[in-house]
């Protein structure tokens, strides 16, 4: 059998393991060497599924488990709870995912690998157990306040989200991850708690976990607008790949503005600058998740200068140029 072809062992525990009590994230494998459903039996049912370090350099999901092995080692949480740890190997190596597998934060839809056979029988774990909630943990790579991801417009998910933090977003695009797939049977989010390594954001995510524990039901009308500030992206932005880039002072093809990362989810109006470029066609582009080009719509270029066009708000702008150039600058969104 070809190595990639190996089904890839999933472990189902009823505890978590206490020895996660004060170990760091690359000492993973010594209590999960597999990725793991984790149920543990609570006052009242049905659980709140939680899903974790799906992405494994992102380790504030990892503070949040070792937190719960803590809490819950004497006794039972006010609701199930059933977890779902993801990429462990990654984890232990302190990669998003390792060299040949794919990004476990997009196999949850169908495909043929051994990655998505295991998420399928997680999900139909979770399925059989008709879950309260669904709570998916990671951090972003570049500076963002906290905020939630919701998939379907429904009270319930968005009620969710405002529980987490005022900021949301709604997206349909892409459909692989794990809170959309989870969203078809019951309320899902994915929780956005900055940066990885940042303490306020495991206090964070372990306070909203508490609530959602102790929570009996969800209102029946959805949030107001002042609860849940809601968005959804209109284009990714995408910087030409043959431009060189840097941020100000530095000199390149594309100089962004040194500050740009602190305007993510600022509501910007039209004119604001967001970058210097040596041609008279914006180099970066903006692309909707159609893959049309909508540059014209949004940035206007003057004397080199690139501006906003019309009213938008930008998220999940990094300062690490690697990922600029792999994957996009950030997004742009509106307010829905
Ligand atoms: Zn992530």
């Amino acid at each position: 059998m070809m190595l990639a072809d190996t089904p890839i062992r999933l472990d189902r525990l009823d505890h978590i393991p206490t020895s996660l009590i004060g170990s760091e994230p690359e000492a993973i494998l010594d209590s999960l060497p597999h990725p793991s459903v984790i149920t543990l039996a609570g006052d009242r049912g049905p659980p709140l599924w939680l899903s974790l370090l799906l992405h494994g350099n992102e380790t504030s999901s990892f503070h949040v488990l070792r937190m719960l092995a803590e809490r819950y080692r004497d006794r039972p949480p006010p609701r199930d709870l059933s977890i779902f740890v993801g990429n462990v190997r990654a984890t232990a190596a302190g990669k998003r995912f390792l060299p040949g597998q794919p990004d476990f934060n997009r196999i949850w839809s169908d495909g043929e690998s051994p990655y998505h056979a295991l998420v399928r029988e997680v999900t139909e774990i979770a399925r059989e157990q008709n879950p309260f909630a669904s709570v998916d943990i990671h951090n972003n790579s570049g500076r963002n306040p906290h905020y939630g991801c919701v998939n379907a417009l429904r009270p319930a998910d968005l009620h969710l989200a405002a529980m987490f933090d005022q900021l949301g977003v709604y997206y349909r695009t892409p459909s692989s991850t794990q809170s959309i797939a989870f969203s078809a049977f019951c309320p899902a989010v994915t929780i956005e708690c900055g940066k990885t390594g940042d303490h306020d954001g495991h206090m964070h995510a372990l306070d909203f976990i508490d609530r959602v524990l102790d929570l009996d039901r969800f209102p029946d009308t959805a949030p107001t607008k002042d609860a849940l500030k809601l968005y959804h992206t209109v284009g990714s932005m995408i910087v030409d790949p043959d431009a060189s880039i840097a941020f100000a002072p530095d000199e390149a093809d594309v100089v962004l503005d040194e500050g740009l990362e602190a305007l993510n989810f600022v509501d910007l109006q039209a004119g604001a600058y967001l970058a210097r470029a040596g041609s008279p066609r914006s180099p970066i582009a903006v692309i909707d998740e159609q893959g049309h080009d909508l540059t014209d719509l949004f940035f206007d270029v003057d004397d080199g200068r690139i501006s906003l066009k019309r009213p938008a708000t930008p998220a999940m702008i990094t300062r690490d140029l690697d990922i600029v150039k792999q994957d996009c600058l950030g997004y742009l969104m509106e307010r829905l």
